[in-house]
């Protein structure tokens, strides 16, 4: 199975209504896809995150020449390489080498894993809360309510962006707004501890959130340790880490009831299933930061199907995934949607669905 053509695919998305969390708002939209063909014949899909233009000379430079007249089924001696030039590149080069094993053998991926445990995987509908306007609260509210209305249970929603009064306000008047709605939500690293646990008195005792996500600083391990200790809600994190030793070190640690890892930060789809196996050796649950990206988002279901469950209670087998909501045409690139708060996975050979070959055109990033 020789590498005969590599093709890449930057895409880009101006928002018209910025949206954003307490890192900032987001005014565009990218995505970087590739293809990997092989001489005889079978393809692969991969993509990674980062500055398009990074991406594009990396992979244009350097990596296509050295994948070409390769081994695709020498995934990990390939990989190696890619990953001491740009680890997030190799998160693209390690999804279409294992499509195109797949293939090769004509099976779904988690049929390549394993075999899956379940057919669909739950999803919450993930918002970016922060918006231009100053209705930003009433925007918000009616961001949930769509979604509520589309069939979500469950909703991750931003914090640590606007002052402390204000963000409870928001939270208070969602959970009052939808009391059967399961709440996270993120402060991207936001606050010290003693801020943090200021959500004390207004979480306490509320069964309806379902973690608190990166209140501090992700390099605080041991501050992440107390407020675990001290709020009485789960607390997640770990979206950016980017190596299983860094997950390690916090699941030694005891710091987090909740990891998030993300597959294209963590080099790709091998690694990646590697931290789940590792959280479900420490009996920490899982669930993945996704929120970039519609191919490493199949993926990552793909490899949440794939996982023995984490709990015996009835409905709960799994953890839910991240599912973007925002405005983003990158969403419809695959042609995977949500049921009531659930995703089908697909069954055919290799990732079982075709990119949308429009879209790809339609986006295409110009330099
Ligand atoms: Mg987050």
């Amino acid at each position: 199975m020789i590498i005969q053509q590599v093709d890449t695919f930057p895409l880009y998305f101006e928002n018209p209504r910025p949206y954003g969390d307490a890192n900032g708002l987001k005014h565009y939209r990218s995505c970087f896809l590739i293809r990997i063909l092989t001489k005889s014949g079978l393809e692969g899909w991969g993509e990674c995150i980062d500055w398009l233009p990074v991406l594009q000379i990396g992979f244009q430079q350097r990596i296509i020449p050295f994948l070409i007249g390769k081994n695709a089924l020498h995934k990990a001696n390939l990989l190696l390489e890619v990953e001491k030039w740009h680890s997030r590149s190799a998160a693209a080069v390690s999804m279409a080498l294992t499509e195109i094993a797949a293939r090769g053998a004509n099976i779904n991926i988690c049929d390549l894993w394993g075999g899956s445990f379940r057919e669909e995987i739950p999803v919450y509908a993930s918002f970016q809360s922060y918006g231009v306007s100053d209705k930003w609260v009433k925007e918000s509210v009616d961001m949930v309510e769509k979604s509520i209305s589309q069939g979500f249970s469950m909703a991750k929603v931003k914090v640590g962006g606007k002052s402390f009064w204000e963000d409870v306000s928001h939270i208070d008047t969602l959970l009052r707004a939808f009391p059967t709605t399961r709440f996270a939500l993120d402060a991207n690293q936001s606050y010290d501890a003693s801020t943090a646990r200021k959500w004390r008195e207004i979480l306490s005792g509320n069964t309806n959130i379902l973690w608190f996500e990166e209140p501090l600083p992700i390099r605080l391990v041991e501050d992440y340790k107390l407020l675990r200790n001290s709020l009485l809600v789960s607390i997640a994190g770990g979206e950016n880490l980017q190596n299983v030793p860094d997950f390690l070190y916090f699941l030694r640690k005891g710091a987090l009831d909740i990891i998030q890892p993300d597959l294209m930060h963590l080099s790709g789809v091998d690694r990646f299933r590697r931290v789940l196996d590792l959280a479900r050796d420490f009996g920490v649950r899982i669930s993945p930061h996704t929120f970039d990206g519609p191919l490493s988002r199949l993926y990552t279901l793909m490899a949440m199907a794939c996982l023995p469950p984490w709990s015996k209670m009835k409905g709960e087998d799994i953890e839910p995934v991240e599912w973007d909501v925002m405005e983003s045409p990158f969403h419809h690139l695959f042609p995977l949607s949500p049921t009531r708060g659930k995703v089908s996975l697909p069954k055919g050979v290799g990732i079982g669905m075709e990119p949308d070959t429009e879209i790809l055109a339609h986006y295409k990033w110009q330099g």
